[in-house]
């Protein structure tokens, strides 16, 4: 594991830059931040443990009197859920009184597993799957290395990747080595 590979993050100002937009900022007019609030209680339905906020796809909420307009970032390209979301989204948003809303997607910059908030990753590990673990410039080559996968049941980082893909193709088969128990990971993307 090359420990010295170089920081891909520019210093501006003193500040480093972030990779990629972080999470969705809940906007600060009233009206607006009412929307991302409805939109934020949309749950994952293939992780149902997770809201759309928690796993970091709720990107922007605007509302104009009874207009209201939801964006939202796809996870993984191969995740259908994205469409059942979007229908979600839009349902509450009627509910509320909305007459006019519209959900629309935006592609980039694309979803990565670093936008789920630390929320989402303790809801992911309770529900039994196992948490992407923090994206590092060590990490971030060609071909991802999992270091030490823990198990979200007895906690042991003696797991083994048993197929590479699990429930859903996010995520892949787990076993623990400790406790035995087969679990779900949900990979860095
Ligand atoms: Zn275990």
């Amino acid at each position: 594991m090359a420990r010295e590979a170089s920081p891909r993050r520019e210093v501006v100002s003193g500040v480093t830059a972030p990779t990629p937009a972080a999470t969705g900022v809940r906007p600060s007019d009233e009206a607006s931040a009412r929307v991302w609030d409805l939109a934020a209680t949309i749950l994952d339905p293939e992780v149902p443990a997770l809201t759309i906020e928690d796993l970091g796809v709720l990107r922007e909420a605007h509302a104009d009197g009874k207009r209201a307009h939801v964006v939202l970032t796809p996870t993984y390209s191969g995740c259908p859920a994205i469409d059942q979301m979007r229908d979600d989204v839009a349902s509450a948003l009627r509910e509320a009184g909305y007459d006019d809303v519209e959900v629309s997607y935006t592609l980039a910059p694309a979803w990565t597993t670093d936008w789920m908030t630390e929320a989402g990753k303790r809801k992911l590990e309770d529900y039994g799957i196992a948490p992407p673990q923090a994206r590092s410039d060590a990490i971030r080559g060609p071909i991802p290395v999992t270091l030490g996968v823990k198990c979200p049941r007895c906690h042991s980082l003696h797991t083994r990747e048993v197929a590479k893909f699990g429930s859903t193709s996010c995520k892949a088969l787990y076993q623990c080595q400790k406790c035995l128990e087969p679990f779900d990971y949900f990979k860095i993307h």
